[in-house]
């Protein structure tokens, strides 16, 4: 199966369909005992993923990829995540993950070092935002990366980064002028075997089992100015515009971990019996499904929405937000009533459901609470900033509601990584 195969078609439809096969064929009697041995996807099955042309969906063609839609991409993202998060993890971070960043703001010269690779599974790439001490408060960072002559000199430690200590180039952001806040912060590529950079141990999380995570540690490390991707004062402007995409892969995967729970639910409660009957004849079971079916629709609707839009070229702030806190909370509370519905068996490893809701849980956290989502919904709908550090002072914000791809600015000091 090739790229063209399986991508460049108008019918999503075959797309999901080959997609749908693949998850159950090939990931589904790997997902559970790779969960529980917090297995990371093998080199191997990241270029199977490769060579069904998935890398590339929302890559120009010029370097191997389609030069597809995010909807196409994001329709792959769901269907394996339906089945097994750590396959769909790595058409995450090609399509709208760090190399999505480096496609959409770097230079050609960059384009052509780092997509090939990507595209080809041959060359992971990881985002390092958050620190020990920012996490919602992005913009206090403190990682250093001071021009030095024709170097660009690290010094810093970031935290809870996903492929931590696995994969082989960071997109760092970094504390580049002295200016404070957003204004001094730029981007950096830095590929993972400079001398100067280590790892911490790997964490140990709730769900995200077959993803690495760990601390990014960068001491002195040198890499050549041109592997800058963005500076200040507007750096950060144009990285947070850009992780809205990042969001709606978010999205995506809550919502492949609502859908799969309330499918496993639609089935489970026709097949058990109790009281001489199947469950789903029980109209406090029936209630519930009808709660479940109208939180993963609503959620979908509002990610189908917001990728429209940012198809059509337009990256609309607000409407990301609320898809991504729509489908955050969804996830944790379809997959709960899930295992609820499931009874004894629902809490068993065996079902599955437990792993679902343990991933919604990390996807809600990833890519800013859904606290931090809150907070940017009131302030576009209000219009205007609210000063996290100063509860009391609040000014005009620049922005419209929903504000346009290159006018975005965030509307607070948070960045909500
Ligand atoms: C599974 C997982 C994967 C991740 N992957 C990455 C990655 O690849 N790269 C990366 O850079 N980071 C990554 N992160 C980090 C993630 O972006 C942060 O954990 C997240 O932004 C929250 O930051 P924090 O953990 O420091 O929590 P804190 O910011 O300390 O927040 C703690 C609590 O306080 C609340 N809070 C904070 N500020 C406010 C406020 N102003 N008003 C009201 N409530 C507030 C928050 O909502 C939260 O409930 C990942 C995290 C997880 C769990």
């Amino acid at each position: 199966m090739s790229a063209q195969n399986t991508t460049t078609g108008d019918d999503l439809a075959d797309l999901v369909a080959v997609a749908r096969r693949v998850a159950q064929e090939r990931y589904a009697p790997m997902a559970e005992e790779a969960d529980r041995a917090r297995q990371t996807l093998p080199p191997e099955e990241r270029r199977y993923l490769a060579s069904l042309g998935w890398l590339g969906i929302a890559l120009p063609e010029r370097f191997g990829g389609a030069g597809g839609t995010f909807r196409q991409a994001l329709a792959v993202i769901e269907e394996l995540a339906k089945v097994y998060v750590p396959a769909a993890f790595q058409v995450f971070e090609a399509n709208v993950g760090p190399a999505q960043h480096v496609n959409r703001l770097g230079t050609e010269e960059q384009r052509k070092r780092y997509l090939p690779a990507v595209i080809a599974g041959e060359l992971t790439m990881a985002i390092g935002i958050s620190e020990p001490d920012a996490g919602s408060a992005a913009t206090d960072l403190t990682t250093r990366a001071e021009i030095v002559g024709d170097e660009v000199v690290l010094n810093g430690r970031k935290r809870w980064i996903s492929g931590g200590g696995e994969a082989d180039a960071y997109l760092i952001y970094a504390r580049m002028s002295d200016e404070p806040g957003s204004r001094g912060i730029g981007a950096v590529i830095v590929e993972a075997d400079r001398p100067g950079m280590s790892y911490g141990a790997r964490e140990r999380l709730m769900g995200f089992r077959g993803i690495a995570s760990a601390d990014v540690v960068m001491e002195n490390v040198r890499v050549p100015v041109d592997n800058i991707l963005v500076r200040p004062p507007d750096g950060f402007r144009k990285l947070f515009t850009n992780f809205s995409i990042e969001r709606l892969g978010n999205t995506t995967m809550s919502l492949a971990l609502g859908q799969a729970a309330l499918d496993a639910a639609v089935a489970y409660v026709q097949q058990r019996e109790q009281f001489g009957r199947p469950i789903a004849e029980f109209q406090a079971v029936q209630l519930t499904l009808a709660d479940m079916l109208l939180q993963v629709e609503s959620a979908r609707l509002l990610r189908d929405r917001a990728v429209a839009e940012l198809d059509a070229g337009h990256v609309n702030t607000l409407h990301v937000s609320l898809a991504k806190l729509a489908a955050n909370e969804m996830a944790k509370r379809v997959t709960d009533l899930a295992m609820l519905l499931h009874g004894g068996n629902g809490y068993t490893e065996e079902y599955g459901l437990e792993r679902l809701h343990r991933d919604a849980h990390g996807w809600a956290i990833a890519g800013g609470t859904p606290t931090m989502q809150r907070i940017r919904i009131a302030s576009e709908l209000l219009g205007r900033s609210f000063d996290q550090r100063r509860p009391s002072a609040s000014q005009k914000a620049p922005v419209k509601q929903g504000a346009s791809t290159n006018q975005e600015a965030p509307t607070n000091q948070e960045g909500t990584a």
